[in-house]
């Protein structure tokens, strides 16, 4: 029979100790703990097979798990020598939600379930402590109207504040077992308004209740938006932990705390965590009370910090990573509650993977493949200027790294809102909750004036990688008047602010930054990256400045030199709109002169600043009217400049209008109609090879590149072009060039015929957006308003102008690797465009043995370590 409910402390569970897809993560770690011999309170999980059933079966729970369950309540009763629902020594458990992933704060779970109003005299009675029953018999109908009833928290939490202002008293802590009472009464009351039936009494109720409530908070929305974001596939479910509860507030010896095996904003290997004396649960994350600093424990509990201590050495050991772990302390004794790998940023997780290789914990494979390449871009990307002015306005915890400036917003829709017109906010909250998840995703930063460092808005923050200060007291927010007061500083949504996540800083306008350091990990991480991988890591750029960031990041070569960029440029304009506009070869030919020493001083600079690697030039690509006067002034100034009339201009614009410029006049269709173009464009790189040659620069071999072939006589004419005038410059300079000719595959048509036209090119290199625009027919600039619609429906898994289309772009890619290097042995092989920097499109490649992938400086990096993590994966040589 199929095994449907795990108990932690049973061996044939043990065995599935890893099986986080049956067991979700929770379950798994709770039995590996048990496993482990640590105190783990007695519980069992029931799996995530269960929900698919759920689902399946108009959401009924098949009877044959209730009766599984029944007995393993029994079991726990026996251990614990409590019983479910018992008028002397009742038992209570928690019922925890756990999906194969952690989805922090996404899930609903359910404290002191088993009470009511017998149980908790009982309670009352067993313990001889009358709060501590009362205050955990409120929190269970709290949670259970909330999670399971679906009343809004803030119902409650608006009858207890209301109850402390007229006692006058601030702290939940200061109120008494009567307190509890009335307020236990006014929650029942609400109940009872709300949904028309009492609060139920009859613990089994209570636990199916819950047990359903849990699946279903898998289908919430909150849970649905998380995953969409986080690409966490819908038919995984949910697990269900069913546990004995171990009691956080039953007094000064008990506390409940979180705590992280090393500092997960920057690795260090430190201890790091936060508890409250005499608490329960949540507690801690909530932010109601301000938690201590798990240091101070050495303090206030001594022998329980030692062991703290030890488990989590113990648990880094096992797990061989960091952990986030949950804890309470009932009566002086430690119960362990949770562990998982905990989130990070990705600096911490640089320092913390490569300090394991130190410590002999993981190997450097293993280090290379735990870093998620994509959170690089993080540590690449500007911090504040230390120079610049700041005018600081309030300060709270560091909580996750990082400068973000914006306007300040509110709420999470109007963080969505503004994103959506492309303007940059900071979230303010006095808290974040699951519901702000939308926004926290929209917003550039987050701000809190409640919580600490593993408070709701900081774990999702460096989940998010964005810059969030927390628990920044000093400032008061008043959401209905939408401005917060900071000392003497009031400001309201729309004004712009930065906050440094780093430094836990919030400053007043927009702060400068700058370009950031590169720590010591990261080099060796990205040297360990280079051992393994096979593929070449090039760029996609033009301008010097760009190749510079590119070299320094690691680039091996130029992938894509676009030279129409070089067109745009100052005054050089005005000769391409000339050339343009000429109505004659010979006229176009002296424009074109003219445009010659610019781009030959292009190339110089850039031939230079790559001393030597291979540079791929692309001839010129877009259609002309691209280059042509937008504006009423240009047309006019270009009229006097060549002396036409606007008349003339206009119609010549008119002329080159074209119903569909992607598929237009463009690509080496220009080079075909106006030879002249390519070979003036072929004289400036030669040129400036001769020129490096003088001036003793180590010589680049350019690799001349025709866009937009679908045929081979395409190439074949073009090519015939770049050897002739190769031969001309050579003999004009007596010297010897060398130099490689090949084609952008971006056609289908081309990728079919790859056999034919690589008997003319001695490289190809993917173009993946046009090639995706043109295999799907989907033009990238109109499909935003659809796209959305079919990751929805589940057409598109993923955005395949992002990460590249497998089945069908790839399985081109292939063709043409394969038929291309049939025709050709030493083909060259390499992919331009966006999907040059994504990880899953570089895993891609690897798997499709191409030699290469270009991207954009910023992302060299990023394609240097996905590429080594290819390259470990495909060969499964991490173990
Ligand atoms: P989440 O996935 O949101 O972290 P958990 O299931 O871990 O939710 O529950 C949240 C908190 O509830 C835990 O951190 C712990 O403090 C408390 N809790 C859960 N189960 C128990 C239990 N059996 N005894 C005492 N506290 C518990
Ligand atoms: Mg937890
Ligand atoms: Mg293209």
């Amino acid at each position: 029979m199929e095994k449907l409910i795990f108990r932690f402390n049973n061996q044939s569970s043990q065995s599935f100790f890893k099986n986080k897809d049956l067991l979700g993560g929770k379950g798994a770690n709770l039995v590996k703990m048990t496993k482990l011999g640590l105190p783990v309170p007695p519980g069992f999980t029931i799996s995530t097979k269960v929900c698919e059933y759920f689902y399946k079966n108009n959401k009924k729970i098949p009877k044959k798990v209730i009766q599984q369950v029944k007995k393993e309540i029994n079991i726990i009763e026996k251990i614990t020598k409590k019983k479910f629902g018992s008028l002397s020594n009742p038992l209570l458990v928690s019922v925890r939600s756990g999906a194969k992933v952690s989805m922090p704060g996404m899930m609903d779970t359910i404290l002191n379930l088993g009470l009511n109003d017998k149980t908790v005299i009982a309670l009352k009675k067993r313990t001889s402590n009358g709060r501590f029953a009362k205050d955990s018999y409120r929190r269970f109908i709290q949670m259970y109207g909330n999670v399971v009833l679906k009343i809004e928290s803030y119902f409650f939490e608006e009858l207890i504040e209301n109850y402390k202002l007229t006692k006058g008293v601030i702290q939940d802590i200061e109120l008494t077992e009567e307190d509890w009472d009335g307020l236990i009464q006014n929650f029942k009351d609400v109940i009872k308004e709300k949904t028309k039936k009492n609060f139920p009494q009859e613990v089994n109720e209570q636990l199916w209740g819950a047990i359903g409530a849990v699946f279903l908070s898998w289908n919430s929305k909150r849970a649905k938006t998380y995953r969409k974001i986080n690409y966490i596939p819908d038919h995984w479910g949910t697990a269900v932990n069913v546990q004995a509860m171990v009691f956080g507030n039953m007094g000064e010896n008990c506390a409940t705390g979180v705590a992280f095996t090393r500092n997960p904003s920057t690795g260090e290997k430190k201890l790091f965590g936060e508890y409250l004396i005499n608490a329960q649960g949540e507690d801690v994350v909530a932010g109601t009370r301000t938690p201590q600093d798990l240091l101070s424990m050495n303090k206030s509990m001594p022998v329980i910090f030692q062991q703290l201590k030890k488990i989590f050495k113990l648990l880094e050991r096992k797990y061989k990573d960091m952990q986030d772990i949950e804890f309470t302390v009932e009566n002086n004794k430690l119960w362990m509650l949770q562990t998982r790998s905990g989130k990070r940023t990705a600096r911490a997780s640089i320092k913390i993977a490569v300090d394991m290789v130190q410590e002999k914990l993981i190997s450097n494979k293993e280090a290379i493949l735990r870093i998620d390449a994509n959170t690089l871009d993080t540590l690449l990307h500007p911090t504040l200027d230390e120079k610049a002015e700041k005018k600081i306005i309030a300060s709270g915890l560091p909580a996750s790294p990082g400068a973000a400036s914006g306007k300040v917003t509110f709420s999470a829709n109007e963080a969505e809102r503004l994103k959506e017109q492309m303007q940059d906010t900071i979230l303010v909250r006095i808290e974040t909750s699951p519901e702000d998840i939308n926004g926290m995703h929209a917003a550039k930063g987050i701000l809190t004036a409640r919580g600490g460092m593993t408070s709701h808005a900081a774990v999702v923050a460096r989940g998010m990688g964005k810059p969030c200060v927390s628990g920044s007291s000093e400032i008061k927010i008043d959401y209905e008047k939408k401005i917060f007061r900071s000392g003497e500083y009031q400001i309201k949504e729309g004004d712009i602010i930065t906050i440094d996540g780093g430094s836990g800083k919030v400053m007043l306008g927009e702060v400068r930054t700058v370009k950031p350091d590169i720590s010591k990990d990261f080099s060796k991480l990205m040297n360990w990256a280079d051992q393994y991988r096979k593929l070449k890591i090039r760029t996609n750029s033009e301008t010097p400045a760009d190749t510079k960031i590119a070299r320094d990041f690691g680039a091996e070569g130029i992938g894509l030199c676009r030279t129409e960029h070089m067109f745009f440029d100052g005054e050089r304009i005005i000769s391409v709109r000339e050339m343009i506009l000429s109505k004659t070869l010979d006229d176009r030919k002296e424009a074109l002169t003219k445009l010659l020493p610019y781009q030959r001083n292009d190339f110089i600079k850039i031939f230079k600043i790559m001393n030597g690697l291979p540079v791929t030039v692309r001839l010129l690509d877009p259609p002309l009217h691209e280059f042509l006067p937008k504006t009423e002034k240009d047309v006019e100034d270009i009229a006097k400049e060549l002396n036409i009339s606007n008349k003339n201009v206009k119609s010549r614009i008119i002329e080159l209008h074209e119903q569909n410029p992607m598929l237009g006049h463009r690509g080496c269709r220009l080079g075909i109609s106006f030879p002249e173009i390519y070979q003036m464009q072929c004289q400036a790189i030669f040129e400036a090879l001769a020129e490096c040659k003088k001036k003793k620069i180590k010589p680049v071999i350019p690799e001349i590149m025709i866009p937009l072939v679908s045929t081979a006589a395409e190439i074949q004419i073009l090519r015939n072009l770049v050897v002739k005038t190769a031969e001309e410059i050579q003999k004009i300079h007596s010297i010897k060039i060398q130099y490689y000719v090949g084609t952008m595959i971006e056609l289908p048509r081309a990728a079919l015929r790859a056999n034919d036209i690589a008997k003319y090119a001695d490289f190809f290199s993917f173009g993946t957006n046009d090639l995706t625009q043109t295999t799907f027919g989907i033009s990238r600039d109109d499909s935003g308003k659809f796209l959305n619609d079919y990751v929805e429906n589940k057409i598109f898994n993923k955005d395949p102008f992002v990460s590249i289309d497998e089945r069908g772009v790839g399985e081109l890619i292939k063709i043409a690797t394969e038929r291309g290097r049939i025709q050709k042995k030493s083909l060259k092989l390499g992919i331009c465009g966006e999907h040059g920097g994504d990880p899953s499109s570089i895993e891609f490649c690897e798997k499709a043995k191409l030699n290469y992938v270009s991207c954009s400086p910023y992302r060299v990096p990023i394609a240097r370590l996905a590429a080594a993590q290819a390259y470990l994966k495909k060969n499964k040589k991490y173990k």
